[in-house]
């Protein structure tokens, strides 16, 4: 079962995907963990890759691909795999085409405004990170100080990482659409109905 998940920041992909790994027993294969991964290593791409981050850039779709594809081949893909923040570019969909066929791509629509909404809550402790909502009150109740907006959800920021987003998505969506493997869920709903949708989506009704 080899699946891509994709939506926008806040849209509880990565909830998601986790519900799914689980359900399956086949790993959540996250972009940004590989990469903190190879940085823990101190190889000398990861060096490189630490460099490029720090920067403030991404990394190129070559070095890239060539992470996930080394991480495909792990013993605990042999069933397969969720895809999270990969493939981010059309190349890198290319890319995966050639050392792996992808079964489903699960997007997960939630609107702009809806996300805005959803972020604007998000605060976070900036003493152990935690991220949480502004319903759970003002302070963390284990580190005893204020939670804080972080700075990737100020609205300002919001809307800019929206925009990549959108950018980024719509070719890919484009671009698997003639192989009818999309499927688009209302991300809108409750955490428990977009995991059902998921399910139905996989083919899995029970
Ligand atoms: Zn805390």
């Amino acid at each position: 079962m080899n699946i891509i998940i994709f939506g926008p920041p806040g849209s509880g992909k990565g909830t998601q995907a986790k519900r799914l790994a689980d359900r399956y027993g086949i790993p959540r294969i996250c972009t940004g963990e590989i990469l903190r991964e190879s940085i823990k290593k101190k190889t000398e791409l990861g060096l490189k890759i630490k460099n490029i981050l720090d920067a403030g850039n991404y990394v190129s779709d070559d070095i890239a691909v060539a992470l996930v594809q080394k991480r495909l081949e792990d013993v605990d893909c042999a069933e397969g795999y969720i895809l999270d923040g990969f493939p981010r570019t059309l190349s890198q969909a290319e890319a995966l085409d050639e050392f792996s066929e992808v079964g489903f791509v699960l997007f997960l629509s939630v609107s702009d405004k809806e996300v805005i909404k959803r972020l604007s809550k998000r605060r976070q402790c900036p003493k152990c990170n935690k991220l949480t909502n502004i319903s759970e009150g003002e302070s963390c109740k284990e580190c005893k100080v204020k939670f804080i907006i972080r700075d990737d959800d100020d609205p300002e920021v919001i809307k800019k990482r929206l925009i990549v987003y959108h950018d980024l998505t719509q070719p890919l969506m484009e671009y698997y659409k003639p192989r009818n493997l999309v499927h688009v869920i209302n991300g809108e709903q409750s955490e428990e109905k977009v995991f059902k949708e998921l399910l139905l989506a996989l083919g899995d009704d029970d």
